[in-house]
């Protein structure tokens, strides 16, 4: 059993600790939301009153935040994290930020002595409950052997992407992929309907065809032919268009630093912009079909 802290009880936050205390390690934790806590403490966590606090006497930490300020200054500065925990502690953080701050708070861990591995998540919230989370993870060799096993109690599918800060380009390279082709299979199935095709027979021929791909065949953004993907209840999320919005701009701040040419990764970033900010940010992603007809 071990002792394990966990900072950001949120969505995914709250059943990967959730999980991790079904596996019987001591988890503690700390959010700044209320409810967030209440939840966390009937699923047999305690609370702490601060993360210095938390991090003091625990052999783990786990972070689960929105987005790299709340990383950098959880992590770094007087009041952060790495200053208050004991040197050879083991850092896991999985929220889904820039490169560079993972990168930048990596070089922090290492001159702090501690170990430190990013290691975002796809398979939203159903497979943070499940344990089945893809973990793309960045670090060095030792942090992540030391890491796997408790990686595993929260996901199935789980990818050494190579050092500081791979992690994190591996989900927003495979992100821009499912933004594009969400793009992609949405537009057939508007043309499918102006050509009087049905979308079933689209669907059939498609999903078996050259035009196959996840987009496709396990979230289809029109009703009936994979019944549970959320076009089946006018497409609730899922995967929020804010959501895939966050990790489109990521990849454009990536490709823009870096100098790589994602020409349709920066129109689809465009397109879902436009899709979030009318009304409908908190929709599944996929709803970017009715953005595409003309009726959101
Ligand atoms: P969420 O907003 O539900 O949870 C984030 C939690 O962090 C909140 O409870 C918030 O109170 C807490 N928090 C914020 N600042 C804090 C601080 N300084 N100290 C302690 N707690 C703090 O978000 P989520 O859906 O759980 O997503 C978390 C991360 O996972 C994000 O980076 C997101 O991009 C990524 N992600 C989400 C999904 C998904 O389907 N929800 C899928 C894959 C990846």
């Amino acid at each position: 059993m071990a002792k394990i802290g966990f900072i950001g009880l949120g969505n995914m936050g709250g059943p990967m600790a959730a999980n991790l205390i079904t596996a019987s390690h001591e988890v503690s934790g700390f959010d700044l939301s209320a409810s967030a806590i209440e939840e966390f403490k009937a699923n047999g966590g305690s609370a702490m009153a601060n993360t210095s606090d938390l991090v003091k006497d625990v052999d783990i930490v786990v972070t689960m935040l929105p987005a790299g300020t709340h990383v950098r200054s959880v992590y770094t500065g007087d009041k952060g994290i790495l200053a208050a925990a004991k040197p050879g502690t083991l850092f896991i953080d999985s929220s889904t930020i820039d490169v560079q701050s993972a990168r930048e708070v990596a070089d922090a861990a290492k001159a702090a002595d501690m170990l430190m591995i990013d290691a975002p998540v796809s398979g939203g919230t159903g497979g943070a409950t499940a344990g089945t989370l893809t973990f793309m993870v960045g670090g060095p060799d030792e942090a992540f052997a030391k890491a796997n096993e408790y990686l595993e109690i929260m996901g199935k599918t789980i990818v050494h992407a190579g050092g500081a800060g791979n992690g994190q380009a591996a989900k927003i390279c495979n992100n821009m992929i499912l933004g594009i082709s969400m793009i992609g299979v949405s537009e057939a199935f508007v043309l499918a309907e102006k050509l009087g095709l049905d979308h079933q027979k689209l669907f059939d021929i498609s999903s078996t065809a050259s035009g196959q791909c996840w987009s496709m065949t396990t979230y289809c953004p029109v009703p009936g032919p994979v019944p549970t993907s959320p076009a089946n209840r006018d497409y609730e999320a899922g995967f929020t268009a804010a959501m895939m919005l966050k990790d489109l701009k990521l990849a454009q701040d990536a490709a823009n630093a870096s100098g790589a040419s994602t020409p349709l990764g920066a129109e689809a970033a465009q397109m879902y912009n436009l899709y979030a900010s009318s009304g409908e940010a908190e929709t599944d992603f996929s709803g970017i079909i009715k953005f595409l007809r003309g009726t959101s």
